[in-house]
């Protein structure tokens, strides 16, 4: 078959791409950084992948099962030199090798995609089940049921808090009033980690914002962010998911919207690239994604007003979700936080750009390469001894978890929030 450029022009022209693979120039740096590359299969090689696109190798590519083995962590765009985003670009061609029939999605990929996330009221039935299997694990293990499950989603329901049923949306108000004077009014997108296992983590992100001056709206119509479905590559979906989310949002004409997922603020703040091309959304999606701010930013913005947080004795090492550092670039905020805690030590690992492996549900459906990856981070961040594991994305959390029960280490991980939170209440 005669190669053609089709596939590099198709790509480019959804601005998804952000301007596709052509100004690559072959260096290879994006390899040489790769996670996957380096940990779990040599012959998957980002240069090489975007070199096919480039010559439209096109049946041999979208056949690939490589394709399906990116993590979407974006470790290669951040130090690609001519801005290639392999990570926008790899989700183009798998809705291409999944719409042509090159590839072919497992049914539990098909069913927790497309009927379960998009629709809250499925997501929270599933979420009772889950709840169920927790609370009655030995049952399940006596009758033999567990071992129908994959050794992922048992290693899961060992490491998550018990699942919340009813979700944390359906037991607080829509609209927490800021503690004195309000400063500005803040739209929190309750995410759906948050929602159904870490509503910990949503609790003390509220009770900050409040305690810092903000009043905080929780509108109960918000969506799942949308983010999963670009990694399951129907960018239709992700969209329809959206464009629900900014009209609750946008309704409560908040001064700012709040996420203490890394995944779902940097995704949030993608929907202006996501309607980029569609001039009916694509100015509201730009001012929408303006409002946007990671919990860590927020925080840092009040708490530079607000001088000195709480007092906390602890070593901690602070891992940087890829969703955070590689795609919003923050990494000073929330360490320069954390510094504020008196008695905090913030260590820093080696090779703090390193990926867990947790990216969603890559831990689910690629868990041997999820592992091997993890299995690196680890070892950096244990380097340091610390007493506490620090991040700021419930998908993070959930690996290192894993992988710290898989190991059996005496560590603890916790976000951010949680932890200042903690210092707060030391302090009064
Ligand atoms: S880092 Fe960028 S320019 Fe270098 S090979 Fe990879 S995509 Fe091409
Ligand atoms: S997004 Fe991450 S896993 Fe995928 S090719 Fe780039 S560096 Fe490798």
């Amino acid at each position: 078959m005669v190669p053609s450029r089709d596939l590099a022009k198709k790509v480019a022209l959804t601005k998804w791409s952000e301007g596709g693979v052509d100004p690559c120039f072959a260096c290879g740096l994006c390899t040489a950084v790769c996670p996957v590359h380096n940990n779990v299969d040599l012959s998957f090689d980002p240069r090489k992948l975007v070199r096919m696109t480039i010559m439209g190798q096109k049946e041999e590519l979208l056949r690939s099962e490589l394709l399906w083995l990116c993590l979407l962590c974006n470790s290669c765009g951040y130090h690609c030199p001519r801005g290639v985003k392999f990570s926008h670009v790899v989700p183009i061609l798998r809705e291409m090798a999944l719409q042509q029939e090159y590839a072919k999605a497992s049914l539990l990929k098909k069913v927790g995609y497309r009927y379960i996330l998009p629709s809250r009221k499925r997501l929270a039935c599933a979420s009772k089940f889950i709840a169920f299997y927790q609370r009655n694990r030995r049952l399940f293990e006596n009758l033999g049921i567990s071992r129908l499950f994959p050794d992922s989603v048992e290693l899961l329901a060992k490491v998550l808090p018990p699942v919340a049923s009813p979700p944390l949306r359906e037991r607080l108000a829509e609209r927490v009033p800021a503690e004195g004077k309000t400063k500005y009014r803040v739209a929190f997108f309750l995410g759906c980690a948050d929602d159904l296992i870490y509503t910990d983590v949503a609790k003390a992100t509220i009770s900050l914002l409040t305690s810092l001056g903000c009043e905080v709206l929780i509108p109960k119509q918000i969506q799942c962010c949308g983010m999963p479905f670009v990694g399951y590559s129907d960018m239709r979906l992700a969209k329809h998911m959206a464009l629900q989310n900014i009209s609750a949002l946008e309704k409560t004409g908040a001064d700012f919207i709040v996420a203490d997922c890394a995944t779902c603020s940097s995704f949030l703040k993608e929907y202006k690239l996501l309607f980029s091309d569609d001039p009916s959304y694509a100015h509201r999606a730009a001012f929408f994604a303006s409002k946007v701010r990671d919990v860590t930013e927020m925080l840092s913005i009040l708490s530079f007003e607000n001088g000195l947080l709480g007092r906390l004795r602890a070593r901690l090492v602070f891992h940087d979700p890829c969703h955070l550092r590689k795609t919003q670039r923050i990494w000073r905020e929330p360490r320069e936080l954390l510094r504020k805690v008196e008695g905090l030590e913030v260590l820093e690992a080696m090779e703090p750009l390193l990926c867990c492996g947790g990216a969603g549900t890559y831990n689910v459906f690629q868990y041997e390469a999820s592992m091997k990856i993890l299995e690196k981070k680890l070892q950096r961040l244990m380097e340091t001894k610390p007493d506490l594991i620090v991040t700021s994305c419930p998908g993070c959390i959930t690996q290192l978890k894993m992988g710290i029960h898989m190991k059996g280490l005496p560590y603890g991980v916790k976000h951010v929030v949680e932890v200042i939170k903690e210092s707060f209440l030391e302090k009064t």
